[in-house]
């Protein structure tokens, strides 16, 4: 609710003025349990910074997180370690987050070992079972992360975050770095793991095509802010953010659920989080701006039920 994350910038000589990077500035929504909000937006939005924000990985500046019922940005390190059990995360580069010189049995012992107390067997045994979760082989267990394909390594990595059977998992672009061919196999794994256990997904990307078919509802980021979210087919089908729509337009036309879209090229870079726009923060790239767009933020309204957008076309 109403998250924020500001970095620090070090001020120079010339400026006494603190200076802040507002990654995340004030974002709210939901996600129920079980399902997969699929977070969208160019890099340097705030997705992950937001992502991160939630299991805790980064304090927020101001806002709340609230996790079953418990609002986790008030705990203390002891509290929170409970929650963090029910929180895991798969990221992008498996490489970079599966430490090089531990093999399978390790990686995945050591979160477990951390939140839990089985012996050595009990957890070899709930190992094994976990890798042939995610599609790995029985001899796979004393193998070394740089034995393994990209592919490979982000289903240890997800049988890692799986190991203390957590509630919610944060996907931070798990696919991206993938072969296309391997891409369509992980997502199905995952909607495999969820249909089994229950487990709810954060899944970001910075492609709409990419969340499409996993998510249940997609939300829409632009410079920190949320623009759009709503179910996932209709923000697929019926885009009411002129950000959103533009980024639609932009996937090819081989994706064949895409019915003919004209492309939408939008104007410009997206402006420095540092400096950016008074108003709408899309006007200075948007299609429709209007002299409103640049006096006063447009609210979140929903337009439909479920499907809320964040612009001045839309409303009275
Ligand atoms: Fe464009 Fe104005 Fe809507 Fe912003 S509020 S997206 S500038 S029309
Ligand atoms: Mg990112």
């Amino acid at each position: 609710q109403n998250l924020k994350k500001y970095f620090p910038v070090k001020s120079s000589i010339f400026r006494r003025e603190p200076q802040y990077l507002k990654a995340v500035d004030g974002i709210s929504f939901t996600i129920q349990k079980g399902e997969t909000l699929g977070l969208v937006g160019e890099s340097g939005c705030g997705k992950s910074t937001v992502g991160r924000s939630i299991i805790r990985l980064y304090d927020p500046t101001s806002g709340s997180v609230i996790f079953d019922g418990t609002d986790i940005t008030t705990l203390n390190e002891r509290e929170l370690k409970k929650y963090q059990r029910r929180m895991q995360a798969v990221f992008q580069d498996p490489y970079a987050s599966l430490n090089p010189t531990m093999n399978v049995f390790e990686l995945i012992s050591e979160p477990m070992k951390i939140h839990g107390s089985q012996s050595v067997q009990e957890r070899k045994e709930f190992i094994l079972d976990l890798l042939d979760k995610v599609g790995l082989k029985s001899d796979h267990l004393y193998r070394y992360p740089h034995e393994f394909s990209g592919g490979q390594r982000q289903r240890v990595s997800i049988a890692r975050a799986l190991s203390v059977t957590p509630e919610f998992i944060l996907c931070d672009e798990p696919i991206s770095a993938l072969d296309v061919s391997v891409q369509a196999q992980v997502v199905n794994m995952l909607e495999d793991i969820q249909k089994e256990t229950g487990v709810t997904y954060l899944f970001i990307a910075h492609d709409l095509s990419m969340v499409r078919h996993i998510s249940t509802r997609i939300g829409v980021m632009y410079l920190g802010n949320l623009v759009e979210i709503g179910g996932s087919n209709e923000v697929y089908t019926n885009p009411l953010h002129p950000y959103t729509q533009a980024l639609l337009s932009a996937i090819p036309e081989t994706d064949t659920m895409n019915e003919k879209r004209e492309r939408i090229i939008l104007k410009g870079e997206v402006p420095s989080p540092l400096h950016s726009p008074s108003g709408c923060k899309f006007r200075t790239r948007c299609p429709h701006a209007m002299k409103v767009c640049a006096e006063i933020v447009p609210p979140m309204m929903e337009i439909e039920k479920g499907h809320q957008v964040a612009c001045h076309l839309y409303g009275n």
